[in-house]
């Protein structure tokens, strides 16, 4: 019997590494001139910092997480998300002493027990970031525009699209919820199971609701923008005002909830309708209570998490398949000592930073060709008998079909001409 990978897990081959590279050193790039610092922080928590953070009427807490017990007995949780660990650490690592404005990203593997489909893992990678200190709505802005030039930067936001919405506060929530209780409970019984229970537990849950009933009952259900206390409205407003100045193309939706307890305020998604039904990529939003609630002072914040795997699915629509294959040359080498010829210029042109391949063994040139082709080399340099005595490589350039003798000394001094 062989073995397998688990359900819902996947391996990233060596061919697909070139599109999370692209992501990942895109969001390094674009974060790092917003002044974002990477943390890196376990896979392992105490399963209470989800539970508290995420809240223990959620989905995740409820049903998704991979929770075991210690040997010592006590409840650890594989991390569903990354937000809590962080959070979790700005409290331990006491950054608030250190700076009243803490910039941090992350970049990992998250795990939730859920239906595998397409694009959705158990196993998963999330990039995120959270920007802890400060309560003004510029924040808001400035990471809803930093996580939009990040797209941009990656040609994705032709099929994307903003959304943002409030989701008021202490002050205004609670009474926004009773108005839902008191919308939704005379139809209580047309509503699904899940909603039934959200009714008791977390009513702002049944505007997120998939269920075409319930969702046609939402349908007219106050909207929390319409009973934000005046702070939130002005603080949503400075948020719109903010974007509007940088030119972030956003749209308002008030049926944004998010799945999990700790917003406050802005909340926001990056939608995309080319996935099916699952259509987010990316969400956040602003958790003003949840440093506190964790053990820490009282702390603002804002943050957001997107899924890699959901990226590259965009990625696969817009790049042309066999991104990513770009070996510059390949050096193609007829008898033993062409080999050993092309042994020490893979060598050296390796040195000047060109990426070079060539066979270790001798073989036929059509079987050489074939690998250069498939490797996708821009170049390949073909070293015979004759080249080897005139002291010239035949170049052929893939893209152009052309082929010309160029000089060995004349490719080592001009190498980076084959850089690209
Ligand atoms: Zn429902
Ligand atoms: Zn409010």
């Amino acid at each position: 019997m062989k073995v397998k990978s688990i359900r819902g897990f996947h391996d990233i081959l060596p061919e697909n590494i070139k599109r999370w590279h692209l992501i990942e050193d895109a969001a390094k790039y674009i974060f790092e001139l917003y002044g974002f610092s990477e943390i890196r922080i376990p896979v392992l928590e105490f399963t209470d910092v989800f539970a508290r953070s995420l809240g223990t009427t959620t989905d995740i807490v409820e049903k998704e997480m991979y929770t075991f017990t210690d040997r010592d007995g006590s409840s650890l949780t594989l991390r569903p998300e990354g937000t809590a660990g962080v959070v979790r650490a700005y409290i331990e690592d006491s950054m608030h002493a250190k700076s009243s404005i803490s910039k941090l990203y992350y970049t990992g593997m998250m795990f939730r027990h859920e239906r595998p489909q397409k694009g959705r893992f158990r196993g998963f990678y999330q990039i995120g970031a959270e920007l802890i200190g400060p309560e003004e709505p510029a924040s808001d802005a400035e990471l809803v525009a930093m996580l939009w030039r990040f797209f941009e930067e990656i040609d994705l936001t032709q099929f994307l699209e903003l959304e943002i919405s409030s989701l008021g506060d202490q002050n205004c929530r609670p009474q926004y919820k009773e108005k839902l209780v008191g919308y939704f409970s005379p139809q209580k019984n047309e509503l699904c199971e899940d909603c039934q229970r959200r009714l008791e537990t977390n009513p702002l849950r049944i505007l997120d609701c998939k269920q075409k009933r319930c969702k046609e009952i939402a349908a007219d259900a106050p909207s929390m923008l319409d009973n934000l206390c005046e702070d939130c409205e002005n603080h949503f407003d400075s948020v719109k005002e903010n974007l509007d100045s940088v030119g972030i193309p956003y749209k308002i939706n008030p049926k944004i909830v998010r799945g999990l307890d700790y917003y406050t305020r802005t909340v926001f998604e990056i939608t995309t309708d080319q996935l099916g039904s699952q259509n987010a990529v990316a969400a956040g939003g602003r958790y003003d209570g949840l440093v506190n609630e964790l053990g820490g002072p009282a702390t603002a914040a804002v943050g957001f998490a997107m899924g890699i795997e959901r990226i590259i699915l965009l990625q696969e629509i817009a790049l042309p398949e066999g991104f990513g294959k770009d070996v510059n040359v390949f050096i193609a080498h007829l008898g033993d000592e062409a080999r050993q010829a092309a042994f020490t210029l893979a060598f050296n042109l390796r040195n000047k930073g060109i990426s070079v391949e060539t066979d270790y063994a001798t073989k036929s040139l059509k079987s050489q060709m074939k690998r250069a082709d498939k490797l996708g080399a821009s170049y390949t340099f073909i070293i015979g008998e004759d080249e080897l005595k005139k002291a010239v490589i035949k170049v052929r350039d893939m893209k152009e079909s052309s082929e010309e003798d160029i000089k060995l000394e004349d490719i080592i001094n001009s190498s980076d001409k084959f850089k690209s």
